[in-house]
C-alpha cells in the first residue's frame, strides 16, 4: 500500500536535500520519490546524504511538469508553510496520514513539496485537492525541505501502521456486567464494609456513592468484578469463621 504514495519534489535546488529527502522517505517505508524539473542532479552529495537510501534517490522518476507527476494520481496533497494565504481545503499532518492510507488503497496518492527558497507557487498549489501545513512556531514555520518530508512522512506511517494493527488484531470483546450484576456486587460490598465497620449504618450512601463512583470509572469487566465478589466472600467467610 505504502508503494501507492508518491513523494513529489518540486524544483529542488540543492542535490543534498534530495539524498536527505529519500533517506527520510526509506525510514518510513516510502519508496516512490519523483523530481519535477530538479535544479541540480542526483549527485555525490545525494548519495552522501541519502545514506542507505541511496537507491529511492537514484531511482526517482524524473519529470518537467507537476502535470505530468500527478496525472496517475486520485489524491494529491500539496504541502506549504503559508498555506492559509491561499483559501483552499486544508488537512492537518495527522489527517493527512490518515487520508492517504485510505486512499492508497484504491490507487496512487501523491504529496507535494516545494522548492527550498519559494515553496510552491499558486498554480501548482491549485493543482492540489488540498494543502496540508506543519502547524510549526507561527514566527518562524519554514521547516528543510527533507524535514518537511520526514513529518509528513511519519504521519502517513503512523496511519499505516494504525491501520494494519486493526486488521491482525482481531478486536478484543470485553465482556462487562450487567447492570444487576453490578448492583449484586455494590449490595454484597455494602454488606461486608457494614460488617466490618468501615461505614456506619445510618448513613451508608456517603461512602457508597463515592465507591459507586470509582468503579463506574473503573469499568470492570464481569472477570474483574467476579474476583471482586470473590474477594468480598473471603471477607465474609473470614469474619464468620472468628465469630
Ligand atoms: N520559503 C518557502 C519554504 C520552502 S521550504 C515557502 O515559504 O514556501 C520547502 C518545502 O518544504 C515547502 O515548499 C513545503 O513543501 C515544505 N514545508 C516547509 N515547511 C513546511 C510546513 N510548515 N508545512 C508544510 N510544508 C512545509
Amino acid at each position: 500500500m505504502l508503494d501507492n504514495v508518491k513523494v513529489i519534489l518540486v524544483g529542488t535546488s540543492h542535490s543534498g536535500n534530495i539524498g536527505s529527502a529519500a533517506r527520510a522517505m526509506k525510514v518510513m517505508g516510502l519508496t516512490e520519490m519523483v523530481l519535477v524539473s530538479p535544479q541540480c542532479s542526483v549527485d555525490e552529495q545525494t548519495m552522501s546524504l541519502a545514506s542507505g537510501a541511496g537507491d529511492v534517490a537514484q531511482h526517482a522518476k524524473i519529470v518537467d511538469t507537476l502535470e505530468e507527476a500527478v496525472s496517475d494520481c486520485a489524491l494529491v496533497v500539496g504541502s506549504s508553510a503559508r498555506s492559509r494565504t491561499l483559501e483552499w481545503p486544508m488537512l492537518e499532518p495527522r489527517e493527512c496520514g490518515v487520508k492517504f492510507i485510505q486512499e492508497a488503497e484504491k490507487g496512487k496518492v501523491a504529496l507535494v513539496f516545494g522548492r527550498e527558497r519559494t515553496g510552491l507557487t499558486n498554480d501548482e498549489l491549485q493543482k492540489c485537492h488540498y494543502h496540508v501545513c506543519i502547524p510549526a512556531n507561527p514566527e518562524y514555520s519554514s521547516l528543510n525541505l527533507a524535514m518537511a518530508v520526514q513529518t509528513l512522512s511519519y504521519e502517513i506511517r503512523m496511519a499505516w501502521l494504525e491501520k494494519e494493527a486493526q486488521q491482525y488484531s482481531a478486536p478484543v470483546e470485553e465482556e462487562y456486567p450487567r447492570h444487576k450484576e453490578l448492583e449484586l456486587f455494590y449490595q454484597h460490598l455494602e454488606n461486608v464494609i457494614l460488617d466490618t465497620q468501615f461505614i456506619a449504618k445510618d448513613k451508608p450512601n456517603l461512602v457508597m456513592n463515592k465507591l459507586r463512583r470509582l468503579f463506574s470509572r473503573a469499568r470492570p469487566e464481569l472477570q474483574e468484578l467476579n474476583m471482586l465478589r470473590g474477594i468480598l466472600t473471603s471477607v465474609e467467610k473470614s469474619i464468620s469463621d472468628k465469630k
